[in-house]
């Protein structure tokens, strides 16, 4: 059904592909491509070790256009799935526009030296996919992605309208490092030390990073501490759906992991602005990123579970409803089925879902989308069959935090 193009070679990307090989009736060839292609070999030797498909790698800088182009006509891909980091995401859609193919990632463009979590230079290239007849999906990972489509799923299914979204990413898992972030490390530190921003009243509302902490009983892991903080969706989520009143996001941390941070960031090691060192300008954030454990080697170390959901209040048919909606995902679960933790599992996962419905027609509209903007449907019956089942449950009222 479809040739497929997928840049970087992570713990995101190792998850990805392995599911699409355990689904070669739709991902008909594939090719991993990234910086390094000895981490692409690694990945193919596992694929053909777990599921006896073959798959295609090459080396590519995703900052070169013309590579980019050159390899896709090479491949033949229809699809480009970008699972590299969120600096590359707008040189890979001019890639993808250039050689006219179809285009997917998990997380918004950043510039380098900006910490800003906005989608609006992506948003930029709304004519320009429309005009090529070619499809872009932003944000196909767990959140963004999963939780944007269980918001339209709810909105489609159970609610005429929607008041209040909460986002609730909570990681139970314990990984047995003193410190060591579940995906990459420089993005994971530059989300959790920017301020917290959520939409109410038609407004952001800004507060200092980590300084609003509830206390949260999740299913199937239990009571954990989770914090206000900005992250990408909200400002996809309240655009999208414009009667939206307040739209939030937490995420949980562990005491110990709040103290690294804290002391990381009074120490200056967490900053992205450049500093001279023995003569030499490295930025401190990607220093640390080097000396910290690679999330990738985790997976066999990971043990607990991961519960992401919605809490989505809203009316139906006059009557206000509240909706809770969730998957619980086990991390050794994931490492026994693909070699990954959990964290690259679900954001894994989901891409591969996402790419499905890309290449099977069923998200084929030309443009730019987020997730909340496509029908919900077939991707909410993939995500069942394909290792990440949710619940839905209705509670007695909104959430009282
Ligand atoms: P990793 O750092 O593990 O992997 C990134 C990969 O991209 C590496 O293989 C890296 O190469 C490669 N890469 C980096 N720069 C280039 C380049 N210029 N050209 C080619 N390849 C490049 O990240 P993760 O797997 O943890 O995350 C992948 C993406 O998923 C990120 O954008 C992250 O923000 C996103 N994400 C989204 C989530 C969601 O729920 N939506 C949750 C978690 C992550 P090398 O090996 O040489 O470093």
């Amino acid at each position: 059904m479809g040739n497929t193009l997928v840049i970087g070679a992570g713990g995101v990307s190792s998850a990805a592909v392995h599911k699409m090989a355990m689904n070669s009736d739709i991902f008909t060839k594939i090719t991993l491509a990234s910086r390094r292609k000895i981490k692409c070999d690694e990945i193919a030797k596992s694929v053909k070790e777990r599921t006896g498909v073959e798959i295609s790698t090459a080396q590519v800088d995703a900052m070169d256009v013309g590579a980019v182009v050159a390899l896709i006509k090479i491949t033949g891909a229809k699809l480009l799935v970008n699972l590299a980091l969120p600096y590359q995401d707008l040189k890979l859609m001019d890639a993808c526009l250039e050689a006219g193919i179809h285009y997917l990632d998990t997380a918004n463009y950043e510039p380098e030296d900006e910490a800003k979590f906005e989608y609006h230079w992506q948003w930029a290239y709304q004519q320009r996919f429309k005009e090529a007849g070619l499809t872009a999906i932003l944000g196909s990972g767990f959140d963004p992605g999963v939780t944007s489509v269980f918001a339209t799923w709810i909105k489609k299914h159970k609610l005429d309208s929607i008041r209040q979204i909460d986002v609730l990413d909570c990681n139970g898992g314990d990984n047995g490092q003193p410190f060591a972030t579940n995906f990459n490390p420089e993005i994971n530190i530059r989300e959790v030390t920017a301020d917290a921003r959520h939409w109410e009243g038609g407004d952001w509302v800004t507060t200092p990073a980590m300084s609003h902490k509830v206390e949260f009983d999740f299913p199937g892991v239990g009571k954990k501490n989770m914090y206000l903080m900005y992250h990408e969706e909200l400002e996809s989520l309240s655009t999208h759906f414009p009667d939206i009143e307040r739209a939030r996001f937490w995420m949980t941390f562990g005491d110990a992991y709040i103290n690294h941070v804290t002391v990381l960031q009074n120490i200056g090691m967490t900053s992205i602005e450049p500093v001279v060192h023995e003569g030499q300008e490295i930025i401190p954030l990607q220093f640390l990123k080097t000396v910290l454990p690679d999330p990738g080697d985790l997976g066999a170390l990971t043990k607990g579970k991961t519960c992401i959901g919605d809490i989505v209040t809203g009316e139906k048919d006059g009557a206000e409803k509240t909706y809770y909606i969730y998957n619980i995902c086990d991390h050794e679960v994931c490492y026994a089925e693909v070699g990954s933790q959990a964290v690259s599992y679900t954001t894994g996962v989901p891409a591969m879902i996402g790419a499905a419905m890309v290449l099977k027609g069923i998200w084929r509209e030309p443009g730019v989308w987020n997730m909340e903007q496509l029908d919900p449907d077939a991707f909410m019956d993939m995500l069942n069959t394909q290792g990440l089942p949710w619940e839905v449950h209705e509670l007695e009222g909104p959430v009282s935090f």
